[in-house]
């Protein structure tokens, strides 16, 4: 069979809800420029049907770089002693808030390590007040792993939806990814937990981590089916200098790609991000992310002076510009490419 009618099935099967065997996953990850044009395009009918060519913003705010946790890959893990620490008040938040609602924003997105400072009381609190000062907005939490009885407070204290990607779905992998203090067990609970509760939930994976195989991503797809995920985020392994695998290469763009490519096919309907680790690994990486179907893009909304320290991985762009330069600079790159920014909520499961 030649490459292309070999293409072609596997995106028929992936589009009627199948999952690629082991060989078909391997040929797809390994196709060649003119491939994974056809395969882009095919996601890329699926989110035009599903969102137009809509696009929905989500403005970060990088709540803390204090982590009680130390996974190999990331900058801001525990053990990394040059890591510059910073956490933001409830007033620091709600100033970011603000300063988004005012631009358009409809969804904030509060990221940060487990800091054990944000305490459910802490939180609850930061979150009912955003909700109640801009009840227009949808309240993205990305704060790790806690308690189901955590999730389920800040669910009722308003939150709407979380992220926490579950990095890998296979057990030795994740055993070299984190120290052992952590589980994939306790990672995948807490994705069910917070789909039980109601929030919309939101997984997903670094491409190139190290000691990723197709092995480990054919599990990654698998666990997002069991899971039925809302939201999918995936991006790049960056490395970052001053952690254990500052030697690892970075993960590849046209590999992330075609991930998110297959990702559309298996999920027409997902929220899928292309990520800001995309856009610092290639100038125009957030537009091919785009092209090969994704529908989101976060841009950053916390304050200037602290988003240097939020440092998950070297390079990151964007750390420089206000809220509103970024956002003018991402309506500009995406209307390049025939697609226009909306200021919705951009909920799962609606077609705005
Ligand atoms: N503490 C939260 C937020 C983590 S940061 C949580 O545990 O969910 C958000 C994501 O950044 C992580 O889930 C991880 O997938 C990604 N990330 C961390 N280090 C990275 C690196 N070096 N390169 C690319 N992505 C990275």
């Amino acid at each position: 069979m030649n490459e292309k009618t070999k293409l072609n099935d596997i995106i028929k099967k992936l589009g009627l809800g199948g999952l690629p065997s082991l060989k078909e996953l391997k040929f797809i990850l390994n196709i060649n420029e003119e491939s994974r044009q056809v395969l882009a395009e095919a996601a890329r009918g699926l989110s035009l049907k599903a969102f137009g060519n809509k696009i929905y913003l989500r403005g970060l705010i990088e709540i803390s770089s204090y982590c009680k946790n130390n996974c190999f890959y990331c900058g801001i893990r525990q053990g990394n002693a040059k890591a510059e620490r910073y956490r933001l008040s409830k007033a620091e938040i709600l100033s970011c808030c603000k300063t988004g609602a005012e631009l358009g924003f409809k969804t904030f997105v509060l990221q940060g390590g487990e800091d054990p400072y944000y305490n459910d009381d802490v939180m609850c609190e930061i979150v009912a007040k955003i909700k109640s000062s801009f009840p227009q907005c949808a309240v993205t939490l990305s704060l790790g792993e806690r308690s189901y009885e955590s999730y389920k407070r800040l669910y009722d204290a308003g939150a709407d939806r979380y992220l926490l990607r579950h990095e890998t779905a296979d057990e030795a992998h994740y055993g070299r990814l984190h120290p052992k203090q952590m589980s994939l067990q306790n990672r995948k609970k807490c994705l069910f937990n917070l789909k039980e509760i109601g929030y919309q939930t939101g997984c997903g994976i670094m491409v190139g981590s190290p000691y990723q195989t197709a092995e480990t991503i054919l599990q990654d797809l698998e666990f997002m089916k069991e899971l039925e995920p809302h939201m999918i985020g995936i991006g790049p392994f960056v490395s970052h200098k001053d952690t254990p695998f500052k030697d690892f290469p970075n993960g590849s763009v046209d590999m992330t790609l075609i991930l998110l490519s297959v990702l559309r096919l298996m999920f027409p309907k997902v929220l899928l991000p292309a990520t800001t680790a995309l856009g610092t690994l290639d100038p125009q990486g957030r537009e091919k992310g785009i092209l090969a179907g994704a529908n989101v893009l976060m841009p950053n909304l916390s304050p200037v002076g602290v988003r240097k320290k939020y440092s998950l991985y070297d390079n990151k762009i964007c750390t420089g510009e206000e809220a509103a330069e970024c956002r003018m600079c991402l309506r500009n790159r995406i209307s390049k490419i025939g697609y226009e920014v909306i200021d919705c909520r951009g909920d799962y499961g609606i077609k705005y």
